[in-house]
């Protein structure tokens, strides 16, 4: 795909290996992958009018090269109901910035539409040097991260494969719904997994996907935050 090589190009031709965000999800939406509507805004008063067409609330997050962790900084802020808050959240994400880190280089911040919270995925992908690139999945939060609950199909995977994944995790009961949180649209985790194959398929030069977290609805879903590492 002619736009995904045109990003890729750009990243290694400015020597960096991680795609900022907003690549990552352009990269994303090419594949058919659904993400959280996004602009970025070079300042305050261009932060406001980008929030007032995404609509409320949004979130916003800084947008550096030289910033790979963006909540580690003070780089994100969620739950922004009004253009004050938009106003308020955009000098301090460039405050808690510099802070950190005095010389980054900022391309913007980030307006992004705010994801209701759901059950959260996540769909990754590794090159393995051996097998090549494959395609990952979990529940995100604890799972993933403490419990290791996961599966790997080595890619290109079908959409069998992509179902096996999604019921061979233990917390797959949690996708039929639990308490407050609605039961899943498991066609739509499927046909992430599907997209995410074919993305590290075409583009071997991938050498991580993190899809992490995607928020699944009981229809359709939203990829929240996207990583993607070249090697
Ligand atoms: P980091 O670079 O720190 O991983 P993220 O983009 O993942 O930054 O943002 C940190 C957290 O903020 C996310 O894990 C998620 O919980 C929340 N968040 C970020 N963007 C959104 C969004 N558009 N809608 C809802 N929650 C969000
Ligand atoms: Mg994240």
């Amino acid at each position: 795909m002619k736009a995904v090589s045109q990003i890729f190009n750009q990243v290694v031709r400015e020597g960096r290996k991680h795609l900022l965000e907003t690549e990552a999800k352009t990269v994303c939406v090419e594949y058919g992958i659904p993400v959280t509507k996004f602009e970025v805004a070079k300042n305050e008063a261009e932060a406001v009018k980008l929030a007032d067409e995404i609509g409320y609330p949004v979130v916003l997050k800084i947008v550096s090269p030289d910033i790979i962790h963006k909540s580690d900084v003070g780089g994100v802020i969620v739950g922004l109901k009004t253009a004050k808050d938009v106003q308020n959240a955009y000098g301090q994400i460039l405050q808690n910035v510099k802070k950190h880190k005095t010389d980054a280089k900022i391309v913007g911040v980030l307006v992004q539409e705010m994801a209701p919270p759901s059950t959260e995925v996540i769909v990754g992908a590794i090159k393995d040097p051996q097998f090549g690139p494959a395609v990952m999945f979990g529940l995100g939060g604890i799972f993933v991260e403490i419990l290791k609950d996961v599966a790997f199909r080595v890619a290109p995977i079908t959409e069998a494969e992509a179902r096996e994944m999604i019921s061979e995790v233990r917390a797959y009961p949690l996708l039929k719904g639990y308490r407050n949180l609605p039961p899943a649209d498991v066609e739509a985790i499927v046909q992430i997994l599907l997209d995410a194959s074919r993305l590290v398929m075409e583009h071997q030069e991938i050498k991580e996907l993190d899809l992490n977290p995607i928020m699944v609805y009981e229809k359709g879903a939203k990829t929240v935050d996207a990583r993607i590492i070249l090697e």
